[in-house]
């Protein structure tokens, strides 16, 4: 018999049964009045996950990098500067955009594994003028969540437009748009959502939709809002075919998002986080993130001595749960664990056992239980 496994991976995410229910309903036509309902209910309910009340929200086909570059090129003309502040690999993606479309582009870069600080943005920000702020919420390959509330506070003394990539945090940590300032939250469907990749999720601020009404033409086609505007205030219009069964995926999976609420969502995510962690740590596991950046949303985890990378994974695979290996410098030094979307406890404790049994298997010595105790008496604690 095939084994069922738990994607652990930081993204995509394990798909909640209900959601692939939806995504496997007979495909209708993209004008059709339910499919008309679902976008609409969809992107109502997107607007209330990212606590924006006068937004414009957008669903496209497509993946997280497509959101940022449509971000990028509906908030920025050429000629205009822009300052991305990189926790790690995303931050230099969005780099990588900017000079693929020729617009200036400074960037603050942290170290690995810890955010910039709120310090290095104001001092930058008082030197000279940025169109447009970029951060990615949470870095997927360092695991370090960045201050994003306290770079906002210091942006409200600014005319620069403020955009985070939360594609590795919207839905599971919060993201506030109207209280904090917030222009643009760029995501995708795959991680904190819970839905098979294929969306590319934008958020705009009216402050950002007047910067897009205000400019000429953009260096873009398919990634140009204006033209995906009518579409998204009416979804009975064409522009291009929107990808019907992924829309109603995602909208059920917006509902899911509701019924547990938004707040105890993000508790649970903090929960999670803290009993995976918690087992880790007894276990003998150390994390690459600096304490002070822990995300919710995914552990980036330093071996013990004597556990090989390959090896663990493997058999960590064969024993149920795929995790996955570290990025750039730190590869072969660490994994990379994603706890966001929709996991539930068993799933959890589910991760838990099979990595005990995996370290059994390896021959790694540790006190047994300990990791699935530490992790069920958090996941068991009513206050934390
Ligand atoms: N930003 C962040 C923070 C991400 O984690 C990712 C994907 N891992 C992306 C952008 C790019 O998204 P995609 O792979 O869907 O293009």
């Amino acid at each position: 018999m095939q084994k069922e496994q738990l994607l652990l991976i930081p993204g995509p995410t394990p798909v909640h049964p209900r959601i692939l229910n939806a995504l496997s309903l007979p495909t209708v036509s993209h004008v059709s009045p339910i499919l008309v309902d679902e976008l609409k209910e969809a992107l109502d309910n997107l607007k209330k996950i990212v606590f924006c009340q006068d937004g414009e929200p957008f669903i496209v086909a497509g993946a997280g990098t497509l959101a940022m570059e449509m971000a990028l090129l509906n908030t920025v003309n050429k000629g205009e500067k822009i300052l991305v502040l990189s926790q790690g690999f995303f931050g230099q993606r969005m780099k990588e955009i900017a000079e693929s479309f020729d617009l200036a582009c400074d960037i603050i870069q942290s170290p690995w594994g810890k955010a910039v600080l709120p310090e290095e943005l104001a001092e930058k920000i008082a030197t000279e003028h940025y169109a447009a702020v970029l951060s990615t919420h949470v870095d997927t390959a360092t695991g370090a969540c960045a201050p994003v509330k306290d770079y906002a506070e210091i942006l409200a003394d600014f005319d620069s437009l403020y955009i985070i990539d939360g594609v590795c945090a919207t839905g599971g940590i919060e993201e506030r748009m109207d209280d904090w300032g917030v222009d643009v939250v760029l995501t995708a469907a795959q991680k904190c959502f819970g839905v098979p990749p294929g969306l590319a999720v934008l958020i705009l601020s009216r402050k950002a939709m007047d910067k897009r009404q205000s400019m000429e033409a953009i260096p873009a086609y398919y990634a140009d809002l204006m033209r995906w505007l009518p579409i998204m205030k009416d979804p009975s219009k064409y522009f291009s075919t929107p990808c019907v069964n992924e829309i109603r995926a995602f909208n059920e999976g917006t509902k899911i998002i509701f019924e547990e609420g938004m707040e105890e969502r993000f508790r649970r995510h903090e929960r999670v986080a803290k009993a995976i962690r918690a087992a880790l740590r007894h276990l003998g596991f150390s994390f690459f993130t600096d304490e002070a950046f822990l995300a919710d949303t995914l552990t980036v985890c330093y071996y013990p001595e004597g556990i090989d990378d390959q090896a663990f994974r493997t058999t960590y695979a064969s024993n149920g749960v795929i995790v996955a290996g570290g990025l750039g410098e730190v590869a072969g030094k660490v994994f990379r664990m994603g706890h966001m979307g929709n996991l539930s406890v068993s799933q959890v404790q589910f991760a838990v056992a099979a990595l005990e049994s995996t370290l059994s298997t390896l021959g790694y010595s540790f006190d047994p239980h300990s990791g699935i105790h530490a992790a069920r008496k958090i996941l068991e604690s009513p206050s934390s």
